[in-house]
């Protein structure tokens, strides 16, 4: 049997970063703006950190959803033409529910999906 809780730790990890890059970026770049107006007199400054920070979410974004399953190695959310992240709950390849613990199975429709 596995012990998949490291794994799901680093998925959550990916996923609360992709959300702090994704809910700081209004605050962030409003402050960057306010103050490169008030030192420099320019937005500028703004536009540069606001593409910096749209690389940064776009990255995070891929990072997350293209996280492996612990179980089949395979990309858990999809494959290189589609992904169902965050709205799977199960790997797309194996049946391997989200956030299972050791021995976990997906059952199959109708059933218990955590045992
Ligand atoms: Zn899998």
């Amino acid at each position: 049997m596995q012990n998949y809780e490291k794994d799901w730790q680093d998925y959550r990890h990916r996923r609360n970063v992709f959300l702090l890059v994704f809910l700081g970026y209004v605050p962030t770049d409003g402050l960057v703006a306010i103050l490169s107006e008030k030192l420099f007199h320019t937005f500028r400054p703004a536009f540069v950190a606001a593409s910096l920070w749209m690389a940064w979410f776009v990255y995070c974004g891929v990072r997350a959803s293209r996280w492996r399953c612990p179980r089949c190695g395979n990309w858990f959310f999809g494959s290189w033409w589609y992904s169902l992240w965050p709205l799977a709950w199960r790997c797309v390849h194996c049946g391997l529910p989200k956030y299972a613990k050791e021995g976990q199975e997906f059952k199959g429709p109708g059933e218990p999906r955590l045992s």
